[in-house]
């Protein structure tokens, strides 16, 4: 089953702009608001293949990567689910910005229909967080600005005068049986066992109101792209006198090195030395992610070869070694030459010191290779 388009979703053009996105994002996430067609499957499918179009489409690495590879960009992300895999609570604390205050919430209480006595839980907020090489190896303190729904000042509840607090209404009917009890939930406050008593103004209607903070997001050494990241109760607050606030969901993105390639906790480095280095030696300084090291480059050293610095790569998150710097030594041949070193070079050619002769004990491509991942 070829999965729809997501420009075809929004009903965009390929070179649409990000407000143009946005815009037609917001009359498909009204259209199909799950308020407005409540108990509509179609309509909740297409709300959420409308926010997983957004979620890509609004995204500029996100949107480079989809329109060079389309979905399959996105295969094996997230758990295999692709981006399929994001539910309604996802799709509102994301982009419940875009619509406003007009929805959401329900008038009166703020259960959410979990028919649950228990404290009422705020949403989880996800971000992104971008790190470079370095910051991975180091870990990182990083600090970051969120937008998270916070009850207003001078808000108040009291409890639901319904359900007395229970989040239930229990019903009492006479049967041939005699009399039955039922329980169901409450619905003044929607199972919260609350409800607002005093509403300040610019507050919703569950006594919220957005505000920007600044949180401090500790990073382990060793992250890797995809890894998720939790701060607890740095999400939305929830209504209520009892309630606990939902999670900030960190999501890691690697920021792609200029020179250094990471393979899993292992980082790869190209070294090119001159000729004359490979044949004579050399000592050369390297940057790794972690600080400088000085490497001998033995004389008569071959092209291909690969140096292992042990321990000199990424820390494992799990804890269980540094993975290894190797260095893939490189001979740059020369591309010009003066007449004098061109003379030298061609006196050379049939001298047995410079014939190839790859003893047993040189290793070839391959084993180093398995070597390599060993
Ligand atoms: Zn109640």
């Amino acid at each position: 089953m070829a999965k729809q388009d997501y420009y075809e979703v929004l009903g965009v053009s390929k070179s649409a702009s990000k407000s143009e996105i946005k815009k037609a994002y917001r009359k498909m996430a009204i259209k199909y608001h799950p308020d407005k067609n409540p108990d509509d499957k179609t309509a909740e499918e297409k709300f959420k293949l409308a926010a997983e179009a957004y979620e890509v489409l609004s995204d500029d690495n996100k949107k480079a990567r989809y329109d060079q590879y389309g979905h399959a960009a996105f295969e094996g992300a997230q758990g295999g689910g692709g981006f399929g895999g994001m539910n309604m609570e996802d799709i509102f604390s994301q982009f419940g910005d875009i619509f406003g205050g007009g929805f959401g919430g329900g008038f009166g209480g703020f259960g959410g229909g979990g028919g649950r006595t228990a404290r009422v839980k705020g949403s989880n907020m996800r971000i992104r967080v971008k790190l470079t090489l370095e910051e991975i190896a180091n870990g990182v303190e990083k600090k970051v600005k969120v937008r998270r729904k916070v009850k207003a000042d001078g808000v108040e509840y009291k409890t639901c005068p319904t359900c007395n607090g229970s989040g239930q209404e229990i019903r009492i009917s006479n049967t041939i049986l005699g009399r039955m009890q039922t329980a169901t939930t409450c619905s003044t406050c929607g199972g919260a066992g609350e409800v607002i008593s005093n509403r300040p103004s610019g507050a919703d209607s569950q006594g919220l109101v957005v505000k920007e903070e600044t949180v401090s997001i500790s990073i382990p050494a060793g992250v890797s792209e995809g890894v998720q990241l939790k701060v607890g109760g740095k999400g939305n607050e929830a209504p209520g006198r009892n309630s606990v606030s939902g999670d900030l969901l960190v999501l890691i993105e690697e920021i792609e090195h200029e020179t250094l390639k990471r393979e899993g906790n292992n980082i790869h480095y190209d070294l090119y030395i001159s000729y004359s280095d490979a044949v004579l030696g050399v000592s050369k300084e390297i940057q790794t992610v972690t600080g400088k090291v000085k490497i001998k480059i033995d004389a008569g050293t071959q092209s291909g070869k690969i140096l292992r610095l042990k321990g000199k790569g990424l820390p494992s998150l799990e804890r269980y070694g540094n993975g290894d710097f190797l260095i893939h030594i490189n001979v740059w041949t020369p591309q010009e030459l003066t007449k004098e070193q061109r003379q030298f070079f061609e006196n050379m050619v049939d001298d047995e010191n410079f014939n190839p002769s790859p003893n047993k004990s040189d290793k070839s491509f391959f084993d180093k290779v398995k070597d390599m991942f060993s």
